[in-house]
């Protein structure tokens, strides 16, 4: 038996170290039989190790789709409904249904043909599995990717004028209306990236963020004007949104909330914006109204934010969808970034001037987040 010929043993990673788990599309359309019945094998292995083509478009143009989820280790569980392995592996991937759904609706955005859910719920299983191995009890990051695959790759979802088409006849035809060269199987490059989480994330959320506003240099009409610009979708293409962050930094921020050119509140570049009112009632109580931008202006609809409205309103509270303006946040009793990584962050300061902080409603935000519902009409 030749070297080569051996099986490889499975990589394990060590503490504070990162594990992926390659979907790796079989020869054949999506829909035939495969190991991981669903039309990918899924391969363990250290991301230190080169794997993507030079030639990859999620590379070369950023055309591809991600999702970012948390998993919280489940001490000793013996079911797992999260990873829906059944295996008694030891996380809870929070969200997963949402995040999952998000990711066919950013893809279907970019016409990348996807494995189906249940692969990547395999692969986030088996990358858990070990994750867990180098760092039991921690929790993780877990970043599902898929791009559009190498250039000059078959399929990639171009439609083409006037290529021929078979007619009912069975002869070659030139097709009158544009043929969509539809992907017939897996073309793009697909994984999941487990990591352990970033440990400066809780002192930031305790500390409060210092935000600036920045202008997107669009209108809040765009996303439903011009499709192509993928606003709302959670594309590769964050350069962007990066740079957004930089440019904070060096004016002493930690974060940014984007407005658009007519004045609208958006979302942060990896965030969701929400906002809290102390509202009288006619019984003399008080009750509280909680308010997200309005997702008709380009924003991604945020799982955090979602599932955090599901409880607020099981909990009795008024919610609200924008349209909001930069003045709203300042009067308001309280103004958080949300995201599924970083959890519930207050802002403190907005553009340099503070603004009231309400810790009560930060602990209530926090809990009803960590009551991991299922957004239904709230959810992305
Ligand atoms: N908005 C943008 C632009 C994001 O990138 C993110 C997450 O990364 C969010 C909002 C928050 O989304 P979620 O709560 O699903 O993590």
């Amino acid at each position: 038996m030749t070297e080569s010929s051996q099986p490889a043993a499975p990589f394990v990673p060590g503490p504070g170290e990162s594990v992926v788990v390659y979907l790796e599309p079989d020869a054949g359309p999506a829909s035939s039989a495969s190991a991981a019945g669903s039309g990918v094998s899924l391969r363990v292995d250290d991301p230190r190790r080169p794997a993507i083509l030079v030639t990859d478009q999620g590379l070369t143009r950023g055309d591809g789709v991600f999702e970012t989820m948390t998993a919280v280790a489940t001490e000793g569980s013996s079911t797992n409904s999260g990873t829906g392995t059944g295996t008694g592996a030891p996380f809870r991937v929070r969200k997963e249904d949402s995040h999952l759904a998000r990711l066919a609706t950013s893809a279907e955005a970019l016409e990348i043909p996807l494995p189906p859910a249940p692969a990547w719920r395999r692969a986030a299983a088996a990358g858990l599995e070990a994750f867990a191995a180098g760092n039991p009890g921690g929790d993780a990051v877990v970043k599902l990717v898929a791009t559009r695959g190498p250039e000059g790759a078959p399929g990639g979802g171009h439609y083409v004028r006037g290529a021929a088409d078979v007619g009912s006849d069975g002869e070659l035809a030139e097709a009158t209306e544009p043929v969509r060269l539809v992907p017939p199987h897996l073309t793009g490059t697909y994984w999941v990236l487990v990591s352990p989480v970033s440990p400066g994330l809780a002192a930031a959320r305790e500390r409060g963020l210092k935000v600036l506003l920045l202008d997107r240099g669009v209108d809040s009409g765009v996303a439903e004007r011009a499709p192509w610009l993928l606003m709302g979708t959670k594309s590769l293409s964050y350069a962007v949104n990066m740079a957004a962050l930089r440019y904070a930094a060096s004016q002493g921020a930690d974060d940014v909330i984007f407005t658009s050119s007519d004045g609208q509140v958006l979302e942060g570049p990896t965030s969701t914006v929400l906002m809290a009112r102390r509202v009288p009632q006619q019984d003399g109580t008080t009750g509280i109204e909680l308010i997200t931008p309005l997702r008709s202006s380009g924003i991604l609809p945020g799982t955090s934010q979602g599932t955090i409205f599901a409880a607020a309103q099981a909990a009795g509270w008024e919610l609200g969808y924008g349209p909001l303006e930069p003045s709203d946040l300042v009067d308001a009793d309280g103004v958080w970034l949300v995201s599924s990584v970083r959890l519930v962050a207050p802002v403190t300061h907005l553009d340099g001037e503070e603004i009231p902080q309400d810790p009560e409603i930060t602990e209530l935000l926090n809990g009803f987040l960590a009551e991991d519902r299922e957004p239904g009409e709230h959810g992305p």
